[in-house]
């Protein structure tokens, strides 16, 4: 009735012209407010949770498939582990792959998820997931809120927060740049003498890494046997890199560090340019869903088809624990590639997504799509 009596009387009005004029302006930012809150609120057929190897390589086989494809990731920067922890390490276990560099890994990746149509959200956490009653998801993140009808967790070892030695003056040296936790830029170790701490892979990868650039590497442990593979701690033994064992830091000092070996009185002062800490990274409580069975581990169990408990969410990665025996998983990028195919075939298989899914091979696929 109000809007009545307002169309009336603006048809009596002078300058009819520029009332007209505000009334489309008025309808016309309506219309757009409601395509911004439809567009805010598309509804996507999976929603691949981690942008770290895996993720990225479910985003691009969900795509081929013919799935829309939304991707999150709490970093600002895709690649997950391997971008952020080891950008320059070279990994050699990916099949036809002989060696690449774990920044190389991670633009790979994404040069190939932008064959097919996908969205990436970065710098946002999902926090929660909620489950509708149309069976739908709603994800909240930390700046929106999406929908998907499917969810692919790979969330790895959660956010990445390297673990630190926890002594005096540790943040400062880290804003000088004298103390990392990860090597970003090989070059800045040339000629330089840097102490490693940690005994797991990365530590001793890393030293053989920098043996032929640095002049000198160091190697402190808390315990006399090292956890790495069995391969790279003869190599580390053969090579010329300096082992301290078993000692811990007790303090950083102007040149260096102060050592303390354990159980024992005895100290040792080592001179370093660069100290890298290689104590790992502390893994995040997955939380995204009270129903989501997580075990103490923070691992989601999942069936051999990745199947979570909850019908429609899906794991895959370093995130994952398997629910049926034989339990063991392997940890590794190329283990996860496999999962993630397979747990994106079961979402295109069990999902109804009310249209038609590609399918046969890449070559086929990518084939047609260029024209060959
Ligand atoms: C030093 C080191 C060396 C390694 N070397 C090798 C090697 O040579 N070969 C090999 O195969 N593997 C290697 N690995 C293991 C390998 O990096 C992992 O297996 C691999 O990164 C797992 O990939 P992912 O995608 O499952 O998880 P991740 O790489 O951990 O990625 C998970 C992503 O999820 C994001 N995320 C987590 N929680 C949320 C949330 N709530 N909301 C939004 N985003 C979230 C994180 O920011 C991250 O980007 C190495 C690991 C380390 C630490």
């Amino acid at each position: 009735m109000r809007f009545c009596l307002t169309e009336s009387r603006l048809k009596n009005q002078p300058d009819n012209k520029i009332l007209k004029a505000t009334r489309v302006a008025f309808y016309l930012a309506l219309a757009f407010t409601f395509f911004v809150i439809l567009i805010g609120m598309e509804m996507f057929d999976i929603t691949v949770v981690g942008a770290g190897p895996v993720g990225l390589y479910a985003g691009f086989y969900a795509g081929m498939k013919g799935l829309s494809v939304h991707i999150l990731d709490v970093a600002e920067a895709i690649g997950g582990q391997p971008m952020a922890i080891y950008p320059e390490k070279k990994i050699y276990d990916i099949a036809g792959v002989p060696e690449i560099s774990g920044g190389e890994l991670a633009e790979n990746l994404q040069a190939q998820l932008r064959r097919v149509p996908h969205t990436l959200s970065l710098g946002q956490k999902v926090e929660k997931i909620e489950q509708r009653a149309d069976g739908n998801f709603l994800l909240k993140t930390s700046a929106a809120e999406f929908l998907s009808r499917s969810v692919l967790l790979t969330t790895g070892n959660g956010l990445i927060t390297p673990r630190k030695i926890g002594v005096d003056g540790e943040d400062a040296a880290h804003d000088s740049g004298r103390l990392s936790y990860n090597v970003s830029v090989l070059e800045e170790y040339r000629e330089k003498t840097v102490v490693i701490l940690g005994g797991g892979d990365s530590a001793l990868d890393w030293a053989l890494m920098l043996e032929p650039i640095a002049k000198e590497v160091h190697v402190v442990h808390r315990r006399d046997k090292f956890r790495a593979h069995a391969k790279t701690v003869a190599d580390v033994a053969e090579s010329s890199v300096n082992l301290h064992t078993p000692f811990t830091v007790s303090a950083l000092t102007e040149s260096g560090l102060s050592l303390q070996k354990v159980k024992s009185d005895e100290r040792l002062e080592l001179s370093a340019d660069k100290v890298l800490v290689s104590y790992g990274s502390i893994t995040s409580v997955l939380d995204v869903m009270d129903a989501l069975d997580v075990t103490r581990n923070n691992k989601i169990p999942v069936s051999q088809e990745m199947a979570s408990n909850i019908s429609g969410i899906f794991a895959a990665g370093d995130v994952v624990e398997y629910r049926e025996a034989p339990r063991v998983k392997v940890p590794l990028i190329s283990v996860g590639f496999g999962e993630a195919v397979t747990a994106v075939s079961a979402i295109a298989r069990q999902i109804d997504f009310g249209h038609k899914l590609t399918s046969g091979h890449s070559s086929t696929l990518f084939e047609k799509e260029e024209g060959k």
